[in-house]
């Protein structure tokens, strides 16, 4: 038996029963994470901002944040992990899971190195574009027009700026303190590893 938690994106294109049969049929059992890591992730951003006199940079999604970093921005880049990599480290220690692979399904190539760089123990990380490729996962996917991780994370903050995907920049660049930012066109279900086309 193996474990396996699957990112939201991947949830939202299939059918629960679908998904859990083929899962079933592979030795996999979805597993989910106790804590509210969204939430968590939230407030440490809220701390993050409480003292930063500069712009504070999302790093939710490492590859706008490579973009932000590479164009040498004069922003605070706080420590703070994406969402999925807390999931990851809470299931990778969790005592009732121990000794058991856990595998974490991502819906791009650079949440999955983020994750492979951490070498949390018995953990994989797969995008899901290589999970269906091994498992010969046939069913079509429903094709998502909008993300179920929609912009407006951080509204309940303080207000953010209105974000352009592709961290090609920003309409108003006055005021900001936090930058949301996500690389994919429209969010992550655009990522190089979902199915959505
Ligand atoms: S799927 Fe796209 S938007 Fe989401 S974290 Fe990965 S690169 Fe960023």
């Amino acid at each position: 038996m193996k474990y396996i938690w699957l990112n939201p994106v991947v949830k939202a294109q299939y059918d629960e029963n679908i998904l859990e049969k083929f899962l079933t049929s592979k030795g996999f059992v979805e597993i989910f994470p106790r804590e509210d890591h969204a939430n968590i992730v939230r407030e440490k951003y809220k701390k993050v901002l409480e003292t930063s006199e500069s712009n504070v940079c999302d790093m939710r999604c490492p590859k706008s944040v490579e973009v932000f970093q590479n164009q040498n921005k004069d922003w605070v880049f706080p420590e703070i992990e994406p969402i999925l990599i807390h999931v990851a480290r809470e299931l990778a220690g969790r005592e009732d899971l121990l000794g058991v692979e856990k595998w974490i399904v991502t819906p791009c190539a650079s949440l999955k190195n983020l994750g492979e760089r951490l070498e949390l123990k018995d953990t994989k990380f797969i995008t899901w574009r290589e999970f269906i490729e091994r498992f010969s996962f046939t069913e079509e996917p429903k094709i998502l027009h909008k993300s179920p991780i929609p912009m407006g994370f951080f509204k309940d903050l303080e207000e953010t700026p209105e974000g352009e995907s592709k961290g090609d920049g920003f309409k108003n660049p006055t005021n900001w303190r936090i930058v949301e930012s996500m690389f994919c066109k429209d969010g992550c279900h655009n990522g190089d590893g979902i199915i959505n086309e």
